[in-house]
Parts: structure tokens; C-alpha cells; sequence
């Protein structure tokens, strides 16, 4: 029986759903997984370490290869995603660097499309270059660019996001995965935090392994950082190995906080959906709005591979009002939404990008890079659509004045 999202997010562990069986049953016949916090398992005798170190038998060892805890939190998320296996991390830039770390070498190449996290994309134009790894970044639609731009026998990695930030760019991942598939030994990473497995399946497009914030909508109540990588088993024991040398495993009670946000990501995700989406056509046309970026509506540029890939357009709303003092005023004026620079939880948050992430940019600088002044990004929280709409309306009215 092939189980759907909204039944793995509830028992993507639980051993009965999970395995078909009725045993083992969790520990304690809990419902859901106990939080196990040693940091190191006791072997019962000289024979298991060898049976456990020559594969016979499969255990824990010490905590920062994984502990019960991660795992099951891990087998959530595979299942979620499709994948064979998955490596959670305590954040999720913890797992993009150990994912590209794993798989690079001096020499390497990388490709990003643009309008991408900013961390990652110092992570490898300033970081991995200091290791002897180039890169290129092309526009997320420009898959023709993408393909010149691959050096056969160097470029190992293509990372792109699914929709990005700020703009909610969707590249056509089933393309790039073509390409990528057509030469040998690049892989394709997706970072699909804004999509969420609700909203998008990078595996089934071609992805070679999916990245995930799990801080933003996977544990989705903005009280516990964390990260995770999906894919084949070869390729996350790869990353998973490489987590064991790094240390950013998740810890015990990060993961237990992470599969319990998950249990409810697709009634949030669904709603987030339609809150955002309502939003985005409301106000598209209101006076202070110069520009609205939402993917679900027709004025977006990607909203055709949008509407193709996607089941949900996501709960992240860009606008541009005219000025960094009018985005200011309509800031200060929200009542519900809080200031804050994430994403993805139960809570409706809002961010100036030239304010929060580009404050150190002057006004020109921060044009050159596509963030203008009057940039805001709001956060679709699962408060009451209408009670978001009348507070985006007044504040956008006070924008106005
Ligand atoms: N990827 C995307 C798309 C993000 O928006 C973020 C954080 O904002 C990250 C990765 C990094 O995640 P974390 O803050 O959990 O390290």
C-alpha cells in the first residue's frame, strides 16, 4: 500500500505503519518516539562491536553518528520525499556545507542559479573557493545558460532552490536533471525548503538529493533549528559520513521537536497555500504596490513551470512598495505579523531584505543585486486569512499615505 504525504508526516517512524509489521513496537510501546539523549550506546560484549563494525548487525555508537532520536526523524523525512534514506542536521546550512563538502574536491566545479540563500552562496563563492573549487551562478529559468556553463569532467555539482528567495523563482528542475544526467558525475541538489515535500517532489523531477531548512515550514513553530539532506542510501551515507567528521548531527530533543512539527506540515502547508495565495491576488493591484512576486499568479515569471511542478505555490509573499520609508511604514504598521527574519512556521513574520539581510549594502549596492529599497517579504503564518488580509490592508494603506 503506497502511503500519502499527510499519512508519513503522522507515521513516517511508526514501526507499524512504517514497516507493515506489528512489531517492534517503539520503546515503551510509546506513541511517539521517546527522546534519547545518551550520547554514547553500551555494547554488551567484544562480539557485537564486531558484528556492529563488520555490518551484521545495525546499532548505535556514539551520538554524533546519529542517535535513535535522528533517525527517526530521519525515516520521517525519507518517506516523506521518496528517498531510500535521509540525514538530518542541526541547521540547515549545517546540511548544505557538509552535503558540498561530501561530494566536492579541489579542482571541482559548481553551478548555482542566482536569487538563492545568500549563506550558501558565500558558503561556495567565498569558503570552497579558498579550497580550490570554481564556480558559476546562472539565472534559476536559463537552463541553457546551465548548460554551457557546465565544464565537462569539473562541474560535480549543480545546486538550485525550489521556488528561491526572495523572488519565488521556479527553475524547471526536470530539465536541469536531463542535463545533468546526460553528463557524467554531476549531481543535482535542490534545496526545497520553500516547497516543502507538500508542494514539491525534487526526487521524482530528477533531483539527486533534496535539502531542507527544517527550521522554516518542516518544524514549522519556529522553536527548533535544523536541516536534512534526502536521496539515494549511497549518496546520504556519503553526506552522512561526512556529517560523523563535521559534527552538525541534530541533537535528541532538536529531532524530537522537528518529527513533531512534521506530524501537522501538511493541514499548515495546505493552509499557508491558500492564505498566501489569497494575499498575493488581493492586493496585487493595490496603489502602494508597485510589484507583487507569487508564484501562483499569472504575472509571475515562472508561473508557468510553477503550475506544472507544483501542488501548492508556497506560503512566502514578495512585494515591492516605493521606497525603503514606505516598506518601513507598512512594516511598523502590521499588527499581526511579527519582524523577523525566517519563514515557514505557524506565526506570520515580516522582513524589509534591505533592513534585515542586505543592511550592510548601500542603497545602490543593493540594487546592482536585485534587492531594491522597497523589497518586503511576508511570511504566510496559519492565523485567520482574513484577519491577515485586513491587517496587510491597513498597513498597505498607511504605505499609501
Ligand atoms: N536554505 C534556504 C532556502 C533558507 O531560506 C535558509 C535559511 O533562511 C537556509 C537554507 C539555511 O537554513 P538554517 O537557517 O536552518 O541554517
Amino acid at each position: 500500500m503506497k502511503l500519502r504525504p499527510d499519512t508519513l508526516a503522522v507515521h513516517g517512524s511508526t514501526p507499524k505503519v512504517a514497516s507493515g509489521s506489528r512489531k517492534p513496537r517503539r520503546p515503551f510501546d510509546a506513541i511517539p518516539m521517546p527522546i534519547v539523549t545518551s550520547t554514547t550506546f553500551a555494547f554488551e560484549n567484544t562480539q557485537e562491536i564486531r558484528d556492529h563494525f563488520e555490518g551484521r548487525i545495525e546499532r548505535d555508537e556514539y551520538g554524533r553518528y546519529g542517535t535513535p532520536s535522528a533517525r527517526s526523524v530521519e525515516r520521517v523525512l525519507a518517506s516523506l520525499e521518496a528517498g531510500e534514506d535521509a540525514a538530518v542536521f542541526s541547521s540547515g546550512m549545517a546540511a548544505i556545507t557538509t552535503a558540498l563538502l561530501a561530494l566536492l574536491k579541489s579542482g571541482d566545479h559548481v553551478i548555482l542559479t542566482a536569487d538563492g540563500y545568500r549563506r550558501t552562496r558565500q558558503f561556495v563563492t567565498n569558503t570552497l573557493t579558498r579550497y580550490g573549487v570554481t564556480s558559476t551562478i546562472v539565472e534559476p529559468s536559463d537552463v541553457e545558460g546551465l548548460a554551457a556553463a557546465i565544464v565537462p569532467g569539473q562541474t560535480r555539482v549543480v545546486l538550485t532552490e525550489a521556488p528561491s528567495n526572495p523572488y519565488l523563482r521556479v527553475p524547471d528542475v526536470p530539465a536541469i536533471a536531463a542535463l545533468c544526467k546526460a553528463q557524467r558525475g554531476v549531481k543535482l541538489l535542490v534545496d526545497a525548503t520553500f516547497a516543502t515535500p507538500i508542494n514539491g517532489r525534487p526526487l521524482e523531477w530528477g533531483a539527486d538529493l533534496v535539502i531542507h531548512s527544517g527550521t522554516k515550514y518542516l518544524g514549522g513553530h519556529n522553536d527548533v533549528l535544523a536541516g536534512g539532506v534526502v536521496g539515494a542510501s549511497s549518496l546520504v551515507s556519503l553526506v552522512r559520513e561526512m556529517r560523523g567528521v563535521l559534527g552538525g548531527v541534530l541533537d535528541a530533543h532538536a529531532a524530537y521537536l522537528l518529527e513533531r512539527g512534521m506530524r501537522t506540515l501538511g493541514l499548515r502547508v495546505r493552509r499557508q497555500n491558500e492564505s498566501a495565495l489569497l494575499l498575493a491576488s488581493r492586493f496585487e493591484h493595490h496603489p502602494a504596490v508597485r510589484r507583487m512576486f507569487y508564484p501562483g499568479l499569472s504575472s509571475h515569471p515562472d508561473h508557468a513551470v510553477a503550475q506544472r511542478l507544483l501542488s501548492g505555490f508556497g506560503g512566502v509573499v514578495t512585494f515591492e512598495l516605493a521606497s525603503l520609508e514606505a516598506a518601513s511604514t507598512f512594516v511598523d504598521a502590521l499588527r499581526i505579523a511579527t519582524i523577523a527574519p525566517s519563514l515557514g512556521g505557524v506565526e506570520t513574520l515580516v522582513e524589509q531584505p534591505a533592513l534585515m539581510s542586505f543592511y550592510e549594502l548601500t542603497s545602490e549596492e543593493r540594487a546592482a543585486i536585485g534587492v531594491p529599497d522597497g523589497l518586503v517579504r511576508l511570511s504566510i503564518g496559519v492565523e485567520d486569512a482574513d484577519d491577515l488580509g485586513d491587517d496587510v490592508q491597513q498597513a498597505l494603506d498607511a504605505a499609501q499615505r
